[in-house]
C-alpha cells in the first residue's frame, strides 16, 4: 500500500509539474485542446485474450461528435499504471473516456482511481444503489454487500444510471481553474453492450452540450469492389490534400475498398457541397460499375436492391462455397422476394442428379472447370425457375491443388435470359479466405450483370 501511495503521489507531482510547465510557457491546457483520449482497461486486453472493441467504437462516435481522438491507451488492471495514464491524459485532452474496471471485484478500481486523480472523494449514490438492488430482485439473484461498491461515485460527478448492466458510469466535468489543467472524464463499464447504450443515452448529448462545435463534420463512404487499394489510391491521388477541410481515407477488406471522405466546415451545407464534389471525382475516376454502394450499405444489400428494382430472382449452385453465396443473399431481410432455393452440390453425383451436369463434362473437363460451372449455373436456373442462376466450383485447399489447377482456382457461371457466361479466378489465402472471396465474387457477378442490364 505504501508503495502504491508513493506512486500515486509521484504521478500527482508529475501532473502538477506538467501543468505548471504549461502555465509557464503560456499553453492553455484543456480549455483549448479539442481532442479526446481513450483508455481501455483490463489485463486481458494486454494479454491478447480479447480485442479491444471500445476504443474503435468510441473513436468513430467521438469523431462524429466533433471531438476527434488523438490517443488510445490499453492498461492492465493496475492502480499505478492506470493512475499514471489517466493523469497524463487528463492534463492534455479536453475529454478522456476510460472503459472497464467498474465492476464489484478487487481489480475493479477505476472509480477510486478517477476520484483520486481528480482530487475528489467518493460517496454512495442512492439511486444507483436502488437500481442495483431492483435489478438483482428482477433477476432473482441475492444482493451481496460487495456490490455496494459499484454505487460509489466521485463527488460532483454526473451518474450514468445503467439499465443494461449493474455498474453505473459517471462523468466528472472538466476542472474550472486553469492551473488544474484537467479535462473532463467519462468512466464507462467495459462490456460493449453496456458501454454503447450508456454512451448514446448520456454521454453523446452531454458532449454536444459541453463542447459546442463551431464546425460541422460530415462523412461519405463510397464502397467499391474489384480494384485493389493501391490502384484506387493511384486513381484518386489528387484528392488527398486537395482541400484542407476534407480528409480522404481508404479502407480495404477482402476484395472491397471503402473510400472514406470527411469534411469539417462552418456549415453543414458547405460540408455537403465539398463532399458531393469529391464523390463526383471518385466516380469519374473509378467508374460507376465498381461502386456498389454508399455509407453502410453492404454488397448483399446492393444486390438485393437491384434484384428488387428489376423484379428478378436468383438461385445458386455451390460447390466449394457450400452455401456461402446463399448465406450472403439471405443476410438481407426480405430476401424471399428474390431468393427461393439454392443447391449445395459438393459431389459430382449431386451436380449431375440435382443440376443435370453431364457426367461426361465432369469426366472430361473436371469438376473445377468452366464447362462444369457453365452447366451448374444453367442447371440451377432451369431447376429453380429463377431468372438468374449463379454457380461456384473451385479448390479451396489447402489440399487438392495441381500445377494446372492450383489451390484457390475458382470457376464461376452466370446463367440468365441472355445465355451463360463463365469466369475464372485464382484467389490466394487460407481455405476460409478462398471460400469467402469466392462467395463475395459470385455475388458481385450478379450485381455487375444487373448493373449492365439496367443501362
Ligand atoms: P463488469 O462489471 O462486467 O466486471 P467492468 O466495467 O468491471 O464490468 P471489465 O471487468 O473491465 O469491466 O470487463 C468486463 C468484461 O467486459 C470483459 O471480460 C470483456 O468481456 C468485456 N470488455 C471489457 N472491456 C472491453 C473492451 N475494451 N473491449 C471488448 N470487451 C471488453
Ligand atoms: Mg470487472
Amino acid at each position: 500500500m505504501g508503495k502504491l501511495h508513493f506512486l500515486i503521489l509521484q504521478a500527482r507531482r508529475w501532473t502538477s509539474r506538467i501543468a505548471s510547465e504549461h502555465e509557464r510557457r503560456g499553453v492553455i491546457v484543456n480549455e483549448q485542446s479539442n481532442f479526446a483520449e481513450i483508455i481501455s482497461t483490463g489485463t486481458e486486453i494486454l494479454q491478447g485474450l480479447y480485442a479491444d472493441k471500445n476504443a474503435p467504437w468510441l473513436s468513430v462516435r467521438m469523431e462524429e461528435l466533433g471531438l476527434p481522438v488523438k490517443f488510445h491507451h490499453a492498461v492492465g488492471d493496475d492502480r499505478a499504471d492506470t493512475t499514471e495514464t489517466l493523469t497524463r491524459a487528463l492534463s492534455r485532452a479536453a475529454l478522456v473516456v476510460i472503459s472497464g474496471g467498474l465492476g464489484p471485484t478487487e481489480d475493479d478500481l477505476n472509480r477510486f482511481i478517477a476520484a483520486e486523480v481528480c482530487g475528489l472523494a467518493c460517496h454512495r449514490d442512492q439511486r444507483a444503489e436502488e437500481m442495483m438492488r431492483a435489478r438483482f430482485t428482477r433477476h432473482g439473484r441475492t444482493f451481496s454487500e460487495s456490490n455496494l461498491v459499484q454505487a460509489m461515485i466521485p463527488e460532483g460527478a454526473l451518474v450514468l444510471h445503467n439499465e443494461w448492466g449493474t455498474a453505473p458510469g459517471f462523468i466528472i466535468p472538466p476542472a474550472k481553474g486553469r492551473a488544474e489543467g484537467r479535462g473532463a472524464l467519462v468512466a464507462l463499464p467495459g462490456p460493449p453492450r453496456e458501454l454503447q447504450p450508456l454512451f448514446e443515452q448520456y454521454v453523446a448529448p452531454w458532449i454536444k452540450k459541453t463542447f459546442p462545435q463551431n464546425e460541422i463534420g460530415r462523412r461519405r463512404i463510397v464502397r467499391t469492389i474489384g480494384r485493389p487499394e493501391s490502384e484506387i489510391n493511384e486513381l484518386i491521388r489528387e484528392l488527398f490534400g486537395r482541400h484542407q477541410q476534407v480528409t480522404v481515407g481508404l479502407r480495404a477488406m477482402m476484395g472491397r475498398v471503402d473510400v472514406r471522405l470527411t469534411a469539417r466546415c462552418a456549415t453543414g451545407e458547405e460540408a455537403d457541397r465539398l463532399l458531393e464534389e469529391f464523390v463526383k471525382v471518385v466516380l469519374e475516376r473509378l467508374g460507376e460499375e465498381d461502386v456498389y454502394g454508399y455509407g453502410e450499405e453492404t454488397l448483399e444489400e446492393a444486390v438485393a436492391r437491384a434484384l428488387e428494382r428489376q423484379g428478378l430472382s436468383v438461385a445458386c449452385a455451390e460447390s466449394c462455397t457450400a452455401g456461402g453465396v446463399a448465406t450472403l443473399l439471405t443476410n438481407v431481410s426480405g430476401s424471399s422476394a428474390y431468393f427461393n432455393e439454392s443447391y449445395v452440390t459438393y459431389s459430382n453425383e449431386a451436380k449431375t442428379r440435382l443440376l443435370g451436369v453431364r457426367a461426361e463434362t465432369i469426366e472430361h473437363y473436371g469438376a473445377v472447370s468452366g464447362e462444369t460451372a457453365h452447366e451448374m449455373a444453367e442447371g440451377a436456373r432451369r431447376a429453380s425457375g429463377a431468372d438468374i442462376g449463379v454457380s461456384v466450383t473451385g479448390i479451396a485447399g489447402p489440399m487438392g491443388g495441381t500445377p494446372e489447377k492450383p489451390v484457390g482456382l475458382v470457376w464461376f457461371g452466370l446463367a440468365t435470359e441472355e445465355g451463360v457466361r463463365t469466369k475464372r479466378r485464382v484467389f490466394s489465402g487460407s481455405r476460409r479466405e478462398v471460400r469467402h472471396w469466392a462467395a463475395t465474387h459470385a455475388l458481385d457477378l450478379v450485381r455487375r450483370y444487373l448493373y449492365q442490364r439496367r443501362r
